[in-house]
């Protein structure tokens, strides 16, 4: 008898290892060799001593890690040997600089997506599919419910509401996740302004990184430690930690909303308490993560993050091996 192939990427305690490539990807524990899908925190983690990612996110990566770290920038497509694997990065259309990670040994193929989406965003480089033997997907919006709208629409939307609140005399607070949302929407809403928009300080610095990256975006300005601006009829965007805290005095009457594929359903419209709620989202909704997981043509699919079983059910139900990995992302959006 045969014994079955190893697996090219197993789950240990410190994240998702590969063997034969001694290296982990989006680890959540330090490690020698950290192979990096994209810059959010759940993702790209403290602590490692060399970090490998695309090179269109180095300038995220600096940025959050500090400058004493080894990261290694690898342009997408360009096959980097570790061990005994050739590993290569492909655009994962998520935010800037997001990659899947494709991990070929001995004739397999195995691809790890790490976040990912398949509607057009400005901001980054549109996913690629890969062709595998084995596909870790993400799965954070794997039900049906979850099924975005084109962002330019609800962009539109978004700045019809900011009018509307100005007419009123009063500021518009977006919240957006402040790396790659918080971006995306700035260059989308070019469409119908070229009015200035205010910026909190974390979103400040990562839009900074996307300009020097020649992402184009509305201008920015920084919500200032002075109290004197007057923010009527203004738009304000700021990360979702800053919604109800003494920060947002500064803007006195105000609007607010949020930019999130969470908010494509009502009760947690409600529940989260914003005035609106905006469905865009840079993960794949359950079309798009079901073309994608078929397009791979993989025999087998791993599931990360998010509602798995439907997903899993969906693939078994068509005679295509599915399961779920125990990993520690978040769920963020
Ligand atoms: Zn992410
Ligand atoms: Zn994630």
């Amino acid at each position: 008898m045969i014994s079955a192939p190893e697996p090219l990427v197993v789950v240990t305690a410190n994240g998702l290892y590969c063997p034969p490539g001694d290296f982990y990807v989006d680890p959540w524990q330090p490690v020698q060799t950290a192979v990096i899908t994209h810059g959010h925190g759940d993702h790209l983690r403290h602590g490692s001593a060399r970090y490998i990612l695309a090179r269109p996110g180095a300038g995220i990566a600096r940025q959050r890690l500090g400058g004493d770290r080894e990261v290694t920038p690898v342009d997408y497509g360009t096959r980097v040997q570790l061990g005994t694997t050739s590993v290569s990065l492909h655009p994962a259309g998520h935010i800037l600089g997001s990659a899947q990670v494709r991990i070929e040994h001995e004739g397999r193929v195995w691809v790890v997506s790490g976040d990912y989406k398949r509607q057009p965003d400005p901001t980054c480089a549109a996913f690629e599919p890969v062709e595998c033997d084995v596909f870790i997907s993400e799965a954070t919006f794997a039900l049906p419910v979850y099924r975005f709208p084109e962002t330019p629409r609800v962009v539109e939307e978004i700045h019809r509401w900011w009018m509307a609140n100005r007419e009123r005399g009063i500021a518009s607070a977006l919240f957006c996740y402040a790396l790659g949302k918080s971006q995306r929407v700035l260059s989308e809403l070019r469409a119908f302004t070229h009015e200035p928009v205010y910026v909190h300080g974390a979103v400040d610095s990562l839009t900074g990184v996307y300009r020097r990256a020649g992402v184009s975006m509305l201008p920015t300005l920084p919500v200032g430690t002075e109290k004197k601006t007057d923010f009527r009829g203004a738009l304000i965007l700021a990360p979702p930690s800053a919604a109800g805290t003494p920060w947002m005095r500064r803007f006195g009457d105000h609007a607010t909303g949020f930019c999130s594929g969470w908010m494509r359903v009502r009760g947690d419209r409600r529940r989260r308490g914003y005035d609106r709620g905006f469905v865009i989202s840079d993960h794949a909704d359950w079309p798009a993560l079901i073309e994608t997981c078929t397009a791979s043509r993989a025999k087998k699919i791993l599931l990360t993050h998010g509602y798995s079983d439907a997903l899993t059910r969906y693939f078994n139900e068509r005679g295509v091996e599915a399961s779920a990995l125990q990993t520690s992302y978040g769920a963020e959006d």
